[in-house]
């Protein structure tokens, strides 16, 4: 793995596409979507989870300004290894910069050497369901959506993130409705999020969904702690334990209930099944 923080693009002045504010790249991700990706991890995001790994990419005013140029060229440089990949945009949260989202995936789709499969890596927070033809240029050139859905329930879900989860289902409804193959994520926390309860109300949330093509639960873990050390932060989550693998399983299967049991209530509506 390989990562770069960028600092300045000597380019950025002459861009024919809208910038991107930008904290890193990864050149050989291997966990943000299929395959070998390249990852951008773009600044600035509204949420506070008290897990998150990445409390430097918060501040919308740090990173710096990346052309979309640039970014094709790192792409390019290492393009064999890409094969069974492709480009990922994570964060922060990617969606507080949509046209340059638009830019970036528009040209990775164009690329004269083939085209590139895109994936957005998000939390969903940035979306505004009342006005959500702003995402539509990004969207319709996004192959995958990786999204986070932190907690089912409003109040967890801002005592976990600081924000409500409303605007998280409203875009999870928009991309089913769109048809985007989505890979929902959510990370199970001891204490917090590992309730068989939870993660059947999970499952209830997203059963309608019928764009989710995967599931991934991801087990906390304290490897983030040294950063909020470095930064000078409190880390929230103090004391609390790494998640027990062996519980991931279950809890997987409490999801999978969850869906399943709202599919087939859907079902039981529809005038075929009586
Ligand atoms: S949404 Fe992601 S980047 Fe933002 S606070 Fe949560 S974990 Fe961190």
């Amino acid at each position: 793995m390989a990562q770069v923080v960028f600092t300045e693009d000597p380019r950025a002045r002459e861009s024919a596409y809208t910038l991107g504010r930008i904290h890193s790249i990864e050149t050989m991700g291997t966990v943000d979507g299929p395959g070998i990706r390249f990852v951008v991890f773009t600044q600035g995001c509204p949420m506070r989870c008290a897990y998150c790994h990445n409390p430097d990419t918060w501040d919308v005013r740090a990173g710096a300004q990346v052309s979309v140029e640039h970014l094709i060229d790192l792409y390019e440089s290492n393009r064999a290894f890409y094969k069974t990949g492709g480009i990922t945009v994570s964060g922060g949260e990617p969606l507080l910069q949509p046209a340059f989202l638009a830019d970036l995936f528009r040209a990775m789709h164009a690329r004269p050497r083939g085209r590139v499969h895109t994936c957005l890596d998000s939390c969903g927070y940035a979306f505004d369901p009342a006005h959500p033809e702003r995402f539509d240029a990004v969207l319709a050139e996004t192959d995958l959506v990786l999204l986070d859905i932190k907690h089912s329930n409003p109040e967890g879900h801002r005592k976990l993130t600081g924000q409500s989860n409303e605007r998280i289902l409203a875009f999870g409804a928009h991309l089913a409705a769109r048809g985007i193959k989505t890979v929902i994520r959510h990370v199970v926390v001891p204490g917090i999020t590992d309730s068989v309860e939870e993660c059947e109300a999970l499952g209830r949330l997203i059963g309608p969904w019928l764009n989710v093509v995967g599931l991934e639960m991801l087990p906390y873990h304290t490897m983030g702690i040294p950063k909020y050390k470095q930064m000078g932060l409190e880390y929230p989550l103090a004391g609390v334990p790494p998640m027990d693998k062996e519980r991931m399983p279950e809890l997987r299967q409490a999801v999978l209930r969850g869906m399943k049991e709202s599919r087939s209530k859907a079902g039981s509506h529809h005038p075929k099944s009586h």
